[in-house]
């Protein structure tokens, strides 16, 4: 697993250096999306959203054999 400062330099890094970045809301909470912390508007939502990932919310448990609920029951 990378860590924050990792993801978050791979979304700025075919980033013009604009900011805020226009069209864009951030996914977390709808405010206007900056180019520093794209695609979202702070580095709260950033966190958030990354948070999300390390709960694993976005990923598949690796620990559980996620394809196959009868070897449970
Ligand atoms: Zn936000």
């Amino acid at each position: 697993m990378r860590n924050k400062d990792e993801l978050l330099n791979d979304l700025k890094l075919d980033m013009p250096k604009i900011d805020p970045v226009e069209g864009m809301k951030c996914p977390i909470c709808g405010k206007p999306t900056t180019n520093k912390y794209k695609p979202f508007c702070s580095k709260r939502c950033a966190d958030i959203d990354l948070d999300k990932w390390f709960n694993g919310n976005y990923v598949i448990h690796t620990e559980e054999a996620p394809n196959d609920d009868a070897l449970n029951q």
